[in-house]
């Protein structure tokens, strides 16, 4: 065909191809263990499954209402309330959307004007910032510090300013595995307090928190529930990452505005698994025991690997898990990582290219969300290193 290189402006210019896409890539080219990019490697529940296919069986096949249908909005609203103790309306105050990137992209599309600064905690998950460049934002990244990737408080609230639209958080964290603590959440929200700032908070991994610690969604805090879009995945909650579903909570008046754009970017989700999910939400325990399930195969994990030369903080919570493997090499983690596809393997998520300035820390990140089998041959791999 004939070039058409002349009519390009790229809206991102500079957007490397995702290292999940690279890893996954590279892991099957060398046929090795994928631990990289996060997904399960085992199966959704059957029931869920059944539920879907009754579901179109049933006739669900044409398009749903524009927010969600309401038996599944409904049972959102009540797990949020019983969870975090905060009141959303189904109808007006939930939406449902194409997994929780759909709901980041149209969150950002709806609020952030050209010029804008958003406010992105680094490492951060690859998403946020193309969706801030594409609608003209500009995004303020803000590195955690340490290899455990603290926030110093004080030190957000000097990147404040009046041209301030949003702040992105992302809790339980990727790539750390940091879940952020009261203290963090009540500092957040003084920090924003009397400001026009929206939060967007990005809790896919809420369900798969551990050793005893809580999820601390933003809509537990009145003031920043009052700003929040509050993003979650059901994806992530129930093995099915190729589904492509999720949801977001937010005030009203705020909701109002986001469905314009989600009205012209999907106009509504797939019908029959919005069905499925209703039905398959209303027993607490499908999530309620997800904490414990994933912290089993991390413990399961890290006991493997606990004479391998990586070093590590056990995970506070999502499916990933951080490894430090300074004492093994000085490479950079980029060639670390892919040197371990090639050389053993096994492949995994240098953390440099979710740092500001890719700082790299020399960490890679695995993902933990797989069977027994794959990890114990992991952690042989992992062992022998
Ligand atoms: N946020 C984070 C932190 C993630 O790890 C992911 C990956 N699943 C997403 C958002 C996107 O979720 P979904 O697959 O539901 O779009
Ligand atoms: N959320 C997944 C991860 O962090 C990847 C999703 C993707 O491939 N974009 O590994």
């Amino acid at each position: 065909m004939k070039s058409s290189a002349h009519l390009l402006t790229s809206k991102l210019p500079k957007l490397p191809e995702s290292i999940f896409s690279t890893m996954s890539n590279l892991a099957k080219e060398h046929d090795a263990i994928n631990i990289s990019q996060g997904f399960p490697n085992f199966e959704t529940d059957p029931a869920l499954i059944q539920l879907v296919a009754k579901a179109m069986k049933d006739g669900y096949n044409q398009y749903a209402p524009l927010g969600g249908i309401y038996p599944l909005r409904e049972v959102i609203a009540q797990k949020i309330e019983l969870l975090y103790g905060a009141k959303y309306h189904p109808q007006s105050e939930i939406t449902v959307t194409v997994g929780a990137t759909q709901a980041i992209f149209s969150t950002i599309s709806a609020f952030v004007w050209p010029n804008d600064e958003v406010i992105v905690l680094k490492p951060a998950y690859d998403c946020y910032e193309p969706a801030i460049v594409a609608n003209g934002g500009i995004p303020v990244p803000i590195q955690l510090s340490g290899k455990d990737y603290q926030i110093d408080w004080d030190e957000f609230k000097k990147h404040l300013n009046h041209k301030t639209r949003m702040v992105i958080i992302n809790t339980p964290h990727n790539p750390s595995g940091r879940v952020f603590s009261s203290t963090d959440m009540s500092s957040l929200q003084s920090c924003l307090k009397d400001t026009n700032i929206i939060l967007l908070s990005d809790e896919v991994y809420e369900h798969i928190v551990f050793d005893g610690n809580t999820h601390e969604s933003a809509s537990k805090y009145p003031d920043l529930a009052s700003r929040s879009f509050v993003c979650a995945s059901f994806g992530k909650t129930f093995h099915a990452t190729g589904w492509k579903m999720g949801y977001c909570a937010a005030p009203a008046e705020l909701m109002k505005e986001f469905q314009k754009i989600h009205e012209f970017n999907v106009f509504c989700v797939n019908h029959p698994f919005q069905r499925a999910l209703a039905e398959y939400l209303k027993q607490p325990s499908h999530y309620l025991e997800l904490g414990p399930f994933f912290q089993e195969k991390r413990d399961l994990f890290l006991t493997a690997i606990k004479n391998s030369r990586f070093k590590f903080t056990p995970s506070q919570g999502t499916y990933f898990q951080l490894l430090d493997y300074s004492e093994i090499t000085d490479e950079s983690d980029l060639a670390f990582a892919q040197r371990l596809v090639k050389e053993f393997g096994i492949s995994c998520i240098p953390i440099s290219v979710f740092n500001k300035d890719l700082l790299d820390n020399k960490q890679i990140r695995i993902c933990f969300a797989k069977t027994t089998e794959t990890l114990i041959k992991a952690a042989e791999i992992i062992t022998s290193i």
